[in-house]
C-alpha cells in the first residue's frame, strides 16, 4: 500500500503564507467554472458564481471541510508530465472542493449562499461526513 505523503500544508495560514494570491484565485477560478457549468441532470444554472466568491468561501472556512473538518486546501494530484489525474482518495480530506449545499439536482440555487468549502472526500462521497475524521490523510486542528 502507498504511504500516505505529508500534508503540505498544516493550517490555514501556512496555506496563505506559501500559495501566491494570484494561484489561489486562479484555483478558485476553476471551481467557479465548474460550479457554472450546464449538467446532464440538473441543466444550467440561473446564478453565477464569480472567483471572488469561491475565494470567500475558501477563506470563510479558513480551509477546512464543513463536514469533517479537515484542511482541504491542497488540489487533486496530477501527474508531473501528462497532467492527467492521479489516485486521491488516500488524501481525499485534504484535497479542497467547492459543494452546494442543497445540491442542484435538488433545486439548491448556484449562488454565494449555497455554497460552502468541503474535502473532495465528503463531497464525492455523503455518507462519509463525519467530524473530526482521521482517514484519507485528514489534517485535524489539534484541540487546545
Ligand atoms: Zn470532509
Amino acid at each position: 500500500m502507498d504511504e500516505i505523503p505529508q500534508p503540505l500544508w498544516l493550517s490555514f495560514e501556512d496555506f496563505l503564507v506559501g500559495t501566491p494570491m494570484r494561484e489561489i484565485r486562479l484555483w478558485c477560478s476553476r471551481k467557479a467554472i465548474r460550479a457554472n457549468r450546464g449538467r446532464l441532470l440538473s441543466g444550467h444554472p440561473t446564478g453565477r458564481i464569480t472567483t471572488d466568491d469561491v475565494v470567500a468561501v475558501l477563506t470563510a472556512a479558513r480551509g477546512r471541510c464543513r463536514y469533517c473538518g479537515s484542511l482541504a486546501v491542497q488540489a487533486a494530484p496530477t501527474h508531473p508530465v501528462s497532467r492527467k489525474p492521479m489516485p486521491w482518495g488516500h488524501i481525499g480530506r485534504r484535497i479542497g472542493s467547492l459543494d452546494h449545499v442543497v445540491a442542484r439536482i435538488d433545486g439548491g440555487r448556484n449562488s454565494v449562499g449555497n455554497l460552502c468549502w468541503c474535502c473532495h472526500w465528503c463531497n464525492t462521497w455523503p455518507s462519509e461526513r463525519i467530524p473530526g475524521a482521521a482517514d484519507h490523510g485528514a489534517v485535524q486542528p489539534i484541540s487546545s
